[in-house]
């Protein structure tokens, strides 16, 4: 054990900081739970503030379901090919990390208090927990765009502003190495730009996985965790979701968890395809104008393109924009298109502490955190970081957050310390951020 200052942070208080595409903490193979000396710094660290820096251990550096189900050391992930480490290529969800064999992206707990003790009364006309598949309202065709928020999302919004049209976005929590969407303040201004203008906000899951494989207590954590993300940006979250691959089978019990949930379950009328041939806008051109044929002139459309897709997104958007408005059609979100009333598109959690709401980025988490740590790689980024880390203080304070500015200043000068040191010191620590770990245990 190469260690400076002894200590193992403790998880619970680690989803309170940010740290986009990287766990923040000790990626040594050590449990701190099963490791005595471990508990021995931890209780001797005195005034309830611990603090650590591991050195990363030597790892057996091959996972997974193809290596003798091995999994990773503690933090760790175990990336699609089977190889531990961290960072994005080895962590992001759903493609990239394999699930219970180290650490993923979709571990990750948005900050504050969970909705699993809200009411989900059935509101308004719109049936829970089975599949929808069309509009009700005739002439009417519904834009839908899942797995955003994304680089598209502004560009998209301003097309969409531009005519006048509202869209349903189904955002997914964590995925693609894009960063928690309560945490990343792109995403945070995406998704109140989103509410803001009309549209409608509904669930893809945290992390994308496929519900149908998960156990009932599973796929609740992974949508209460997309809830409390929204939540923290918005102060309410959807009733409408989207399951990944649009698998979510009743044999599974996955419908019926939707309906306990309190989800409308929304399926297509029309797949763009987008997908199959994400650069090729004729294709999509071509899927969209023959479904568009097929409809009865009364009748509707519910169609699915993805956000990530630019040709679909901006270019696509665009075709289908200018063709439906000549046919006489009305684009409309799904709520519309169904006949619900907004208020029904949403619920409030029944606990949300004001302190929980992402401010520009600024996060103040139920354990009192305030504040995002960048990723830091090496002795100048650390000292780049460590100055984003007091001017992030300094707009807490100004914003008035009291204690959990303190408790973040708290790691900025940990952190300081810890650019100081680090790259000089013997044993040598790299200035990376996954050796640097820091908890406060209040
Ligand atoms: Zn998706």
């Amino acid at each position: 054990m190469q260690s400076l200052f002894v200590l193992l942070p403790l998880l619970p208080f680690l989803h309170a900081l940010s740290l986009p595409r990287q766990p923040l903490w000790c990626p040594g193979s050590r449990n701190p739970g099963n490791d005595t000396q471990l508990q021995l710094a931890l209780l001797e660290s005195g005034n309830g503030v611990a603090y650590s820096i591991i050195k990363r251990q030597a790892e057996e550096p091959r996972c997974g379901l193809s290596q003798g189900n091995r999994s990773c050391g503690f933090g760790q992930c175990c990336s699609g090919a089977g190889f531990c480490g961290t960072g994005s290529n080895f962590c992001s969800v759903p493609q990239n990390c394999q699930r219970n064999y180290g650490f993923c992206d979709s571990d990750i707990t948005p900050a504050g208090p969970n909705t699993s003790d809200d009411q989900r009364n059935a509101r308004g006309p719109v049936p829970y927990g089975q599949f929808i598949f069309n509009c009700t309202t005739p002439q009417t065709l519904a834009l839908t765009y899942d797995d955003g928020p994304s680089n598209n999302t502004q560009e998209l919004l301003d097309i969409l502003r531009s005519v006048g049209a509202n869209a349903t976005f189904f955002v997914s929590g964590i995925t693609n190495g894009k960063g928690a969407i309560d945490r990343t303040p792109e995403w945070i201004n995406a998704i109140k730009r989103m509410d803001a203008e009309g549209h409608q906000i509904a669930s893809h899951t945290w992390s994308h996985p496929n519900l149908t494989d998960l156990s009932s207590e599973d796929r609740a954590l992974d949508m209460r965790k997309n809830e409390r993300a929204i939540a923290n940006i918005l102060n309410k979250y959807p009733t409408y979701m989207r399951p990944p691959y649009l698998a979510c089978t009743s044999a599974s019990g996955c419908l019926t968890d939707m309906n306990n949930l309190g989800y409308h379950v929304v399926d297509n009328s029309l797949d763009s395809q987008d997908w199959a041939n994400p650069n090729n806008l004729s294709a999509m051109v071509d899927t969209f104008d023959s479904g568009l044929g097929q409809a009865l002139p009364n009748g509707s459309m519910l169609l699915m393109q993805h956000e990530r897709i630019s040709v679909s997104a901006i270019n696509l958007t665009r075709y289908i924009l200018m063709d439906i408005t000549q046919r006489g059609w009305k684009v409309s979100t799904v709520g519309d298109c169904l006949g619900d009333d907004p208020q029904n598109w949403y619920r409030t959690p029944a606990r949300t502490e004001p302190a929980t709401m992402a401010i520009d980025g600024c996060v103040v988490s139920s354990n009192g955190f305030c504040g995002t740590l960048d990723v830091f790689t090496n002795k100048q980024e650390c000292d780049d970081s460590n100055r984003n880390c007091y001017t992030q203080v300094d707009d807490c304070n100004s914003a008035n957050k009291g204690a959990a500015c303190d408790k973040m200043k708290n790691i900025c000068d940990f952190q300081s310390l810890y650019c100081a040191s680090c790259g000089t010191m013997t044993p040598n620590i790299s200035c990376e951020t996954k050796d640097f770990a820091f908890t406060n245990q209040q």
